[in-house]
């Protein structure tokens, strides 16, 4: 497998708490990784590592073999891997389209002015809001938050999406919607890691899944096979 990303040995220490614990997996061109687990189990923080929101305490993380490990995370998306938050992060004073420009002028492509504005435009047509550049932010609905920051996430025209819980919070329709986009990601050959609660979501949108508990990996496999093991299921249940 020629790895996308690779984290080998990823630890992360907050004082006496090992958040993330000696996490080793690969993501494949392409491949749509889900990274699940109980809460607390690490997922955040592994995304928070891999883009250098946080400095790793040891191990290693590389993009297409370069070691991104101790890079800022300015640096990090510039080199092509874009995230979404748990909490969707805007910036409140701008409207949606400066927005989604933003994720255009500091993404891989440092795209800047006219470019950086077509390239938001397009991105905003891809998650539904064609037309809504011009709202303010604090006028959307949360579906609509959620589908600003994937929009302002894909204008980076990045090479590793990562999705911290996107579905979260979503009615059932809105949840369909949901799902259907990140499909469509799937299909345009996006390279994802998908922390993801919601069962249905993983074994639909998920090429493999690694499932951590208490900061360690725990499996790694398709949806279907790590749903089905008795560690999973423990860990899960909660004992
Ligand atoms: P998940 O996303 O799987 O729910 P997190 O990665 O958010 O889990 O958290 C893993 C553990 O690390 C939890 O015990 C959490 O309280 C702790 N943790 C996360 N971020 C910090 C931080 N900045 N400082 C201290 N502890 C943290
Ligand atoms: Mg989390």
């Amino acid at each position: 497998m020629s790895a996308v990303l690779s984290l080998r040995g990823v630890t992360k220490r907050f004082g006496g708490l090992v958040a993330v614990n000696a996490m080793d997996f690969d993501v494949a061109e392409h491949e749509v990784l889900g990274l699940i687990g109980p809460n607390g189990s690490g997922k955040s923080t592994t995304l928070n590592l891999i883009s250098g929101a946080l400095p790793v305490t040891s191990g290693a993380i590389a993009l297409r073999g370069s070691p991104i490990t101790q890079l800022p995370a300015q640096d990090i998306a510039r080199r092509g891997i874009a995230r979404t938050f748990q909490l969707v992060r805007l910036l409140p004073s701008m409207s949606v389209l400066e927005n989604v420009m933003a994720g255009a002028v500091f993404g891989h492509r440092r795209r800047w002015g006219y470019e950086a504005e077509a390239v938001a435009q397009t991105m905003l047509e891809q998650v539904g809001l064609a037309g809504r550049g011009h709202m303010a932010v604090g006028q959307l609905t949360y579906i609509d938050t959620k589908r600003v920051e994937l929009a302002r996430v894909l204008a980076g025209e990045p090479r590793v999406v990562l999705l911290d819980e996107w579905l979260a919070g979503l009615n059932p329709t809105e949840l369909e919607e949901g799902v259907a986009l990140i499909r469509a990601l799937r299909d345009e050959g996006r390279t994802i890691i998908l922390v993801e609660h919601v069962m249905d979501a993983i074994r639909s949108l998920c090429d493999r899944c690694v499932v951590m508990a208490s900061g360690t990996k725990i499996a790694e496999g398709t949806p279907a096979e790590v749903l089905a093991d008795p560690e999973v299921i423990r860990a899960y249940l909660g004992d």
